[in-house]
């Protein structure tokens, strides 16, 4: 990286700032991938991610990024003779199919427009329409802002054979999962977003009735990526093939500080906080870009008014403030911003975010009322205090 000279403010929707506590924590001295003292972090990690997954399952950890876990959460479910149900409401769906594509497997779209999110109905009618070995969604699709309603959907495909498989690599610690109440499947997540670590550590959790169809020799290819190999594995306390050491004692420290928090107060803390960043960006004139039912505690997609480049303001907020965001990489590209509001978050850090927004569209010469964004902040923090 070429260093900036600080302040250098990470606000990207992941990876996200690593708290000091964490840092620390990857620092202790590598240990024996199968030995006794590294199983018992990874038993601690497994049991305390229960809280933040919702679940009674293991949770497994691999060496990869939320990318490849996901490849190898569809590859374990379908096989060359299934057909999945894609959920696509955003970049991040998109992604699904592309990699159910690349695997060579079959899979059926039901696609709403970008901002919106896949109603449960519709689900259920289309479960009806064809054997689907299982149902594919994102949770919180960074891209747009939009949370699924995973409960709903979850009913909808808990009454059918279907497996219920979901992406929840931007969600996972900063949102509300219930993965055994809402009959999730596979949960997929990943170290570099709400988890509050550096990339590199993906974790998973898998139903009893997921199993049963991982079990089966379904004719798909699978190695490093084999689920039941993970499994054994994991009732070790080990991974399948070498751990990411310093990543595991990363991750146990960030789910040791959610749950000193409080796993409650932690969804509080970033409905409370993405809540009112997007109230800021409104009185700026960067409206919520999703209409869906509900909104990411997560990540802030702000939509560009008509005439205002969003990477023009994401380059300038970097050049002159510091303040590091995403824009798009997709056909959203230029028209929306995105701000992560996961990980140790405050209200200062918001704040210094609207700060620097209202002084950026100033300088590219936008009009914009003084003050009205941390007006409009302050206003939104204080009602939900
Ligand atoms: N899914 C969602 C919802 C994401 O936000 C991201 C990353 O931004 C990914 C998948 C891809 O994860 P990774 O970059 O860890 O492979």
């Amino acid at each position: 990286m070429s260093e900036k000279a600080p302040p250098y403010r990470l606000r990207l929707p992941g990876p996200t700032a690593v708290p000091e506590g964490i840092r620390v924590a990857l620092a202790h001295p590598v240990v024996a991938h199968r030995g006794p003292e590294f199983a018992d972090v990874m038993t601690e990690m497994s049991s305390l991610a229960k809280t933040v997954f919702g679940t009674q399952n293991e949770v497994m950890a691999f060496a990869s990024s939320g990318t490849g876990l996901t490849e190898a959460a569809i590859a374990n479910v379908l096989g060359p003779k299934d057909v999945g149900l894609i959920l696509v409401d955003g970049q991040f769906g998109e992604k699904l199919v592309q990699i159910a594509q690349a695997l060579n497997l079959q899979a059926d779209t039901l696609e709403v427009p970008w901002g919106e999110s896949v109603a449960a109905d519709s689900v259920k009618d289309k479960l009806a329409t064809r054997n689907y070995r299982a149902v594919f969604a994102v949770h919180n699709e960074s891209s747009t802002g939009a949370v699924a309603d995973l409960a709903a959907i979850g009913e909808a495909v808990r009454a059918s054979d279907a497996l219920l498989v979901v992406d929840s690599v931007s969600g996972v610690g900063g949102l509300e999962l219930k993965q055994d109440a809402w009959g999730v499947d596979v949960v997929v997540t990943a170290s570099q977003k709400a988890l509050m670590c550096p990339p590199g550590l993906a974790l998973a959790s898998v139903s009893d009735k997921a199993w049963s169809v991982i079990e089966r020799d379904c004719g798909q290819a699978r190695f490093y990526w084999d689920l039941r190999r993970a499994r054994e594995a994991a009732a070790k306390g080990q991974t399948t093939f070498t751990s990411p050491i310093p990543l595991v004692y990363g991750m146990r420290e960030a789910l040791r500080m959610i749950h000193a928090e409080g796993w409650s107060n932690v969804l509080a803390r970033h409905r409370r906080l993405s809540a009112a960043l997007r109230a800021g960006g409104e009185a700026l004139g960067l409206p919520a870009f999703a209409r869906a039912r509900a909104l990411s505690p997560t990540v802030c997609v702000l939509a560009m008014p008509e005439g205002l480049d969003g990477s023009a303001v994401v380059r300038h907020l970097y050049r002159e403030y510091g303040t590091v965001i995403a824009g798009s990489r997709s056909k959203l590209q230029g028209k929306v911003i995105r701000i992560g509001t996961m990980g140790t978050i405050s209200e200062a850090d918001i704040l210094t975010d609207l700060d620097h927004l209202e002084k950026t569209l100033r300088d590219l010469e936008w009009k914009v009322e003084p003050g009205a964004g941390e007006a409009a902040v302050s206003a939104a923090l204080e009602a939900a205090a």
